[in-house]
């Protein structure tokens, strides 16, 4: 099965920050699997820009390697020919005057124009400025930004500001490019387009949720990046965060960007504090062909987690008294993104207690190997009485579906043809970041004040052992990662 194509208008598309790593491992090679789905029109121009002098040449090459390095798809010489003629080149300092006038020379006025902000945030703020000043910002153009999104609430805050001195709000695209996967989209379709899971959806019937994001490797070279965030910063404020929001939401009145915002929001307003003791740090030791966390990040004493394990609860109607379990962590034994839904065991078993405890799970599998996974209950085959076990109705999404390799798109070139058809509805609106942090910021600050030292744990395990007894001590478990 082939996904369905819906070209979008064609578009004058600028990408500050064209010869980064984002730009040429995930961009330019999302860029070109759109183009030979043809979603992406001939005739639209894709500008990238950065202090660089490089010659359109050059960055053709740049751009033709690094679509042979990560598109992981067969082309023809013709198709990549076409597609580098739709770039072009420009040398220009987001800090900096030279340069504004070509761009500006460059774009066609009547025509989407779409901005991708693929630089530090220290630079969003004279980048918005300098489009301004050359008068580059039409009613027809948009901003895409990349996470972080802010250290914390205040920069967060400063960040929004900036921005909307020259953008409105609809004109803003933050980029978390976890809801840009297929299955975190599912994950709305389950919920919201089967009678079955929706009515159980809530406290009477589910008796906690879980949800685990892990990797396999460590910092590599962006040691020094990650040790100023950490995994709360890193992956709880902004990835975990959206996964739990659209588990936990109300159904939005209509699967409409502002619908569904509103709801996210209203979850995370509904987050309790987390007390200490139902947070767990780690980082991880060394491995056999890796050094460990302290050595990765070149700081020998350093305090920053690469492991996080929160016991969250969100206080409103549906969800009071439901642990949401979380975490997320590198070097762990398996990389996998998983959300388990575990649901209560019956209020009565007429099979008499030596049946055992059986309680039916729904798991979301979003890497790797998309798909759902039900965990229901039956007899086991065979004489000896009635024995009861667990077995998962398992579908994994493109065996189900038939879905060729490579023909659904990933995360980035979703969301950046969503950009240009106007859809923020898998974007963060300005008031759910500031939220998310006005939750984070305590968390991270009690670690400060109370001088919380991470747990070592072993690389290649589930984490500190701390996080096992997180449920353990109230009669519940993780999930196996591997
Ligand atoms: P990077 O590899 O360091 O690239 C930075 C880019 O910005 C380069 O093209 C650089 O080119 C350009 N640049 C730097 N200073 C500039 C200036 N004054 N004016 C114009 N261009 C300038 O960074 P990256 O990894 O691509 O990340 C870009 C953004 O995406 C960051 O906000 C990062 O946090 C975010 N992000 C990255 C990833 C990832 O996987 N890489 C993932 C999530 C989010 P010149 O030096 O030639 O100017």
């Amino acid at each position: 099965m082939v996904s369905r194509i819906i070209p979008v208008e064609s578009f004058d598309l600028i990408i500050f920050g064209a010869t980064g790593d984002l730009a040429k491992r995930k961009i330019f090679p999302g860029l070109f699997r759109r183009f030979l789905a043809g979603q992406m029109p001939n005739d639209s121009k894709i500008i990238g820009a950065a202090r660089s002098n490089l010659s359109q040449n050059t960055f053709s090459v740049l751009v033709e390697n690094s679509i042979k390095s990560f598109a992981e798809i067969k082309f023809e010489k013709n198709d990549l020919r076409d597609f580098l003629n739709c770039l072009n080149y420009l040398q220009i300092d987001a800090a900096g005057a030279g340069g504004w006038n070509e761009l500006k020379k460059a774009l066609r006025p009547e025509k989407i124009r779409a901005f991708y902000f693929s630089v530090s945030p220290l630079l969003f703020g004279s980048l918005a400025e300098r489009l301004h000043e050359n008068e580059i910002i039409t009613a027809n153009s948009r901003i895409v930004v990349e996470k972080p999104f802010g250290r914390n609430l205040e920069t967060s805050k400063q960040l929004n500001t900036i921005l909307a001195e020259h953008f409105t709000e609809d004109q803003i695209y933050r980029i978390d490019h976890y809801l840009g996967k297929e299955t975190v989209q599912n994950l709305m379709a389950i919920r919201f387009g089967n009678m079955l899971f929706e009515p159980l959806w809530n406290a009477q019937y589910v008796d906690h949720i879980q949800i685990t994001v892990s990797e396999t490797v460590g910092v590599g070279d962006r040691g020094e990046y990650y040790d100023r965030s950490g995994a709360m910063r890193d992956m709880v404020q902004n990835h975990l965060m959206q996964l739990l929001c659209l588990i936990a939401m109300e159904p939005p009145a209509r699967f409409e960007p502002d619908s569904v915002r509103d709801e996210k929001l209203k979850v995370i307003r509904a987050l309790d504090p987390v007390a200490p003791h139902h947070i767990v740090r780690g980082q991880y030791g060394p491995g056999s062909d890796h050094s460990d966390y302290r050595t990765g990040v070149n700081k020998s004493n350093s305090m920053t987690e690469s492991f996080v394990a929160l016991k969250v609860s969100i206080s409103n109607y549906r969800w009071a008294g439901v642990p949401f379990y979380i975490r997320t962590g590198k070097r762990l034994e398996a990389r996998k993104s998983e959300i388990a839904v575990v649901f209560k065991e019956k209020p009565h078993s007429i099979f008499g207690p030596e049946a055992g405890n059986h309680q039916n799970a729904l798991i979301i599998r979003l890497q790797p190997d998309e798909g759902i996974t039900m965990d229901v209950t039956i007899k086991e085959p065979g004489p000896g009485g009635m024995r009861l076990i667990d077995v998962p109705l398992d579908m994994t999404f493109s065996e189900t579906l038939g879905i060729e390799e490579n023909a659904v798109p990933d995360a980035y070139e979703r969301l950046i043809m969503d950009v240009i058809r106007g859809n923020q509805t898998l974007f963060m609106r300005g008031d759910e970041v500031e939220a998310a942090w006005a939750w984070t910021d305590p968390i991270i600050n009690g670690w400060i004040h109370r001088g919380d030292v991470p747990k070592p744990y072993d690389s290649g395990s589930a984490g500190p052992q701390d996080s096992l007894t997180l449920l353990e001590r109230e009669g519940r478990k993780w999930r196996e990662i591997l």
